[in-house]
């Protein structure tokens, strides 16, 4: 028989929203990354689309939030713009509390002013391409000194299409201490030498 989500490290409220949404048991990776998630320890998941990563991260950021801190304490980066709205809206969907949670999705290719809106209304999640989370860094816009977890989502797919000077940079403005969750379908060379900097 498999663990059930009310049986994981996670909180009641939580299993009864992913029970509601007919999510009863978690998947493998959901499984082996939560609990360490929740414990505030690095993970490295290697995991194609499909297997359940999304909430494999969502989750355990969701129920580490600081409902009284309005500024942003996890940071999403990933490799397209699809995969920014489909990862904020995951958020959306299981979040808590939605009036006093929120996420934003920043991505290039669209106006700078509603992203920016969202994030100054008080967003605690971000879910990010790398080239307009710098814009806005660059520009002064976007307070990082209080993000407690990173995740790299599809980070082979980000680093082939040439956002690893991007991502490098953008984990170098972060508090040493930044929980790192790396999530990738494959590992080549380039990964895992970002992993062994920021992933101890
Ligand atoms: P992802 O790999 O995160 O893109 O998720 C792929 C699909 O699996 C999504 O449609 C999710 O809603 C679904 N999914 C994620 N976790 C579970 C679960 N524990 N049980 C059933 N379906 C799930």
């Amino acid at each position: 028989m498999n663990t059930a989500f009310h049986e994981m490290p996670i909180s009641q409220p939580m299993a009864e929203i992913l029970g509601r949404l007919g999510l009863e048991t978690p998947k493998p990776i959901q499984e082996k990354t939560i609990p360490l998630l929740m414990e505030g320890k690095n993970v490295v998941g290697q995991a194609q689309t499909g297997s359940g990563k999304t909430l494999a991260f969502a989750i355990p950021i969701l129920e580490r939030i600081n409902v009284m801190n309005k500024a942003p304490q996890a940071l999403v980066l990933v490799p397209t713009r699809e995969l920014a709205v489909q990862i904020q809206q995951v958020f959306s969907s299981i979040s808590l509390d939605p009036k006093n949670i929120r996420s934003v999705s920043i991505y290039g290719g669209a106006s700078k002013e509603n992203q920016r809106r969202l994030m100054q209304s008080g967003s605690q999640i971000l879910v990010a391409t790398p080239g307009r989370l710098l814009d806005f860094m660059q520009e002064g816009r976007i307070r990082l000194d209080q993000v407690k977890t990173v995740i790299l989502d599809e980070a082979d797919r980000m680093f082939e299409m040439g956002f690893i000077v991007d991502v490098k940079r953008i984990l170098s403005r972060l508090q040493p201490k930044v929980q790192v969750g790396l999530f990738s379908a494959t590992l080549p060379p380039a990964i895992r030498q970002v992993i062994q900097a920021y992933v101890p």
